[in-house]
């Protein structure tokens, strides 16, 4: 008999049983139980365990596990919080996040380059001014991280008609989309680029990346999208920024502490539109099939998808 699989999670139970009813349905062979209904001899025969943001602790009761399946992209609590585990975390991959993701980018940064947040303002003072127009193939949009959904979002501000570069680790190749890498690179893409949008995964070498250095190299009157992780930005430097005109506006999802707190100063910032961390949200349904791919070919080829590299932290 197979062993049951565990689903960890820290979701409201409204939520939590539509993941579980979902992921039954495209995985009707299976056992997929919450941790608390598992006896301690399930728990001990457990080798994969399907997470939704979990408390990583909880996961200590699961001493046989050989991989676990997280239905999140961002899963840097996972890697810093259990980096002595012996087992292997896979995140989610899905076209859907992409395609969201791609969309949410472009639309922020059609706000940002059609003056909508100046506009806004205008209108709160009655005042009919019109802004100088910029065509978008006058705009330099810098995309920092080149991954799932920094590639996917690189190629639709492409083809909304903007000049796109991007930066990455390692070099990567992306048709009409000019590359760097390495440190001189970051350099180059915050010094070219009217709007910088953040899709770097939180790690050792990415927080605080955007600090009072790297902001000061941007163009003066620039703006930054972050929907990665709060802390990839250093929120006084930002805050530094924005209030020196150095930067123009921030449109932000994420931030350091979640929920943003009520007494937090972004909330009121004349220039900072914050967002509750809605950019690419995952898609339940799409989300349960890829996982139930995964598992199954885990279950009958013993084939495990690409896993995340705990030591480079994504
Ligand atoms: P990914 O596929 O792992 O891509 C990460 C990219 O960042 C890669 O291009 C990687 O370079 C680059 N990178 C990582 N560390 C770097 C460093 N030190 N210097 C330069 N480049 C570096 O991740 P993804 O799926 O695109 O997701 C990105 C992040 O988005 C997630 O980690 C998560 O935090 C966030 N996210 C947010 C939301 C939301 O709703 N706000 C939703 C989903 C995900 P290489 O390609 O060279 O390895």
């Amino acid at each position: 008999m197979r062993a049951a699989i565990p689903f960890v999670s820290q979701e409201n139970p409204e939520k939590e049983r539509v993941w579980l009813e979902t992921l039954s349905k495209y995985l009707p062979d299976e056992a997929i139980l919450p941790l608390d209904k598992l006896s301690e001899g399930e728990r001990q025969l457990a080798d994969v365990a399907i997470v939704a943001n979990p408390d990583p602790q909880a996961l200590k009761q699961l001493p046989n596990l050989v991989w676990v399946h997280s239905v999140w992209a961002g899963v840097e609590r996972l890697v810093n919080d259990l980096s002595e585990q012996s087992f292997s975390i896979v995140r989610l991959v899905d076209p859907q996040l992409q395609e969201a993701m791609a969309e949410a980018v472009q639309a922020w940064s059609l706000y940002l380059h059609r003056d909508m947040f100046e506009y806004a303002k205008l209108q709160r003072q009655a005042t009919w001014q019109p802004l100088p127009y910029v065509p978008a193939s006058a705009r330099t949009i810098g995309v920092l991280g080149l991954g799932e959904l920094g590639r996917a979002s690189a190629e639709r501000l492409l083809a909304t008609g903007f000049n796109v570069i991007g930066w990455s680790r390692n070099e990567k190749i992306i048709d009409q989309v000019t590359t760097y890498t390495g440190d001189e690179g970051l350099e180059t893409v915050l010094k070219s680029s009217d709007i910088v949008v953040c899709l770097l995964p939180l790690t050792k070498d990415t927080r605080g990346l955007l600090g009072f250095e790297a902001l000061a190299m941007m163009q003066p009157g620039a703006c930054i999208i972050n929907f990665a992780r709060g802390d990839v930005i250093d929120e006084e430097a930002l805050q530094y920024a924005l209030n020196t005109g150095q930067l123009k506006h921030a449109v932000l999802d994420v931030f350091a502490i979640e929920p943003l707190p009520k007494s937090h100063p972004f909330w009121t910032h004349p220039n900072i539109t914050v967002l509750p961390h809605i950019s690419a949200q995952t898609n339940i349904d799409s989300a349960c099939q890829i996982v139930a791919q995964n598992i199954r070919n885990y279950r009958l080829l013993n084939l495990l998808p690409d896993v995340v590299d705990t030591k480079r932290g994504y």
